[in-house]
């Protein structure tokens, strides 16, 4: 049985099924048979599936749970990388099952405001003067201790959390642009990652930030968006327009992790970006590995050209630094100056660094 329940999805039932590898082969088969291209007037489609399977009765008993099991498998096979099948197994429930406690977790954690900002020196590498922090988001919590951004944003964009979250670490970097801008010199800017999904087409936060800016007299200079290259290679018209939308209010934009997705000169151009952060894998190497010095270089070289200035992540080494400078690069950023920490810290910090 063949049948439609939704949207691009489809559930096939195969009934006396003698063994897992005939399930395995006629899902072999169904890929096989989609993907072979086909032709719309003048355009040749060519389509993907991803398949999940589960077995009754061993891993499910009713439909409703068979159906729940066939779904995580078949993410199981999306995050594989699409066009390909995975049986459903009790590792991907139990991944399943903490994913749906930590979303439990977050939302208490928005409401009970577990979150920390944590901030970065950004150092000018000609005059070793810090003019720039990164906002990172700390989540204390009450029983696991620290968790990781690296492990909760992506559950946070999944439920849709990102949006208060986003808002919220926002306005926090908003608040202490503010105060360093006062105290450090004028321009000293605070960059804040934000998620793709928040420039989706039903995400208003960019008309509500640059209100909350000019409300609390926060000069819009003296905040960075860090977004990743990603965001401009899918984006639709409505994610551009907001993203031009913060630029002409005056707040800037970073590519986060550049050199690590699908880089496009074209699309720097035209969207004006201001800086380019080069990733950490490239910095880790420079001292060892030619190719990545050579890569950094004509980064580096590139961006000028474009009008960009250029940020260094992950610089853990004099070396590094070193090699950067020769390199022309205009910031670094990375545990040779100091880890992320607290706002209350960050002030000994730059008074330490700025000597
Ligand atoms: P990212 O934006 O690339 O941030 C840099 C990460 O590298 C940070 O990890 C930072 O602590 C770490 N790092 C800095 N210097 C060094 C170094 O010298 N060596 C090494 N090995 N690591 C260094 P963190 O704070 O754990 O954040 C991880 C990622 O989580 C960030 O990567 C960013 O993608 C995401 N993230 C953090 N805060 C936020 C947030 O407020 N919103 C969103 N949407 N994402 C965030
Ligand atoms: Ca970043
Ligand atoms: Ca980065």
């Amino acid at each position: 049985t063949v049948a439609r329940l939704g949207g691009d999805e489809f559930t096939v039932i195969l009934p006396a099924l003698d063994d897992r590898a005939r399930a395995d082969s006629i899902a072999r088969d169904i890929l096989a048979a989609v993907s072979q291209a086909f032709q719309i007037g003048d355009e040749t489609l060519y389509l993907t599936a991803s398949i999940g399977i589960t077995m009754y009765p061993d891993e499910g008993g009713d439909v409703e749970t068979l159906l729940k099991h066939a779904d995580q498998a078949m993410y199981a096979a999306k995050r594989n990388g699409r066009n390909c099948f995975h049986h459903f197994t009790s590792a991907l429930q139990l991944t399943a099952q903490s994913r749906q406690a930590m979303i439990k977790d977050l939302r208490a954690a928005v409401d009970g405001n577990q979150f920390r900002v944590h901030f970065q020196p950004i150092v000018d590498i000609a005059t070793g003067r810090v003019r720039k922090a990164e906002a990172l988001i700390r989540w204390h919590h009450p029983v696991r201790g620290m968790v990781s951004p690296l492990d909760f944003i992506s559950v946070a964009e999944e439920s849709g959390l990102i949006h208060p979250i986003g808002d919220w670490i926002f306005k926090q970097a908003a608040q202490w642009a503010k105060r360093w801008n006062d105290k450090y010199e004028h321009g000293f800017q605070v960059s804040v990652n934000v998620s793709p999904l928040q420039f989706q087409a039903n995400a208003e936060h960019c008309q509500r930030w640059t209100e909350y800016l000019a409300e609390t007299g926060v000069p819009a200079r003296s905040i960075v968006i860090e977004i990743t290259e990603g965001l401009l290679l899918h984006a639709d018209p409505a994610v551009t327009e907001k993203l031009m939308q913060l630029r002409d209010n005056g707040i800037e934009v970073a590519i986060d992790d550049f050199g690590t997705g699908y880089s496009s000169l074209a699309y720097l151009k035209k969207f004006n970006i201001d800086f380019l952060k080069i990733d950490q894998s490239f910095v880790r190497n420079l001292a060892t590995d030619a190719s990545d010095m050579a890569l950094s270089e004509a980064i580096i070289v590139m961006a000028h050209k474009l009008g960009l200035k250029v940020i260094a992540e992950g610089v853990e080494t004099a070396e590094q630094k070193q090699h950067l400078l020769a390199a022309g690069c205009d910031y670094v950023q990375g545990f040779l100056f100091s880890r992320p920490v607290p706002p209350e810290d960050f002030e000994q910090l730059v008074d330490r660094l700025n000597g």
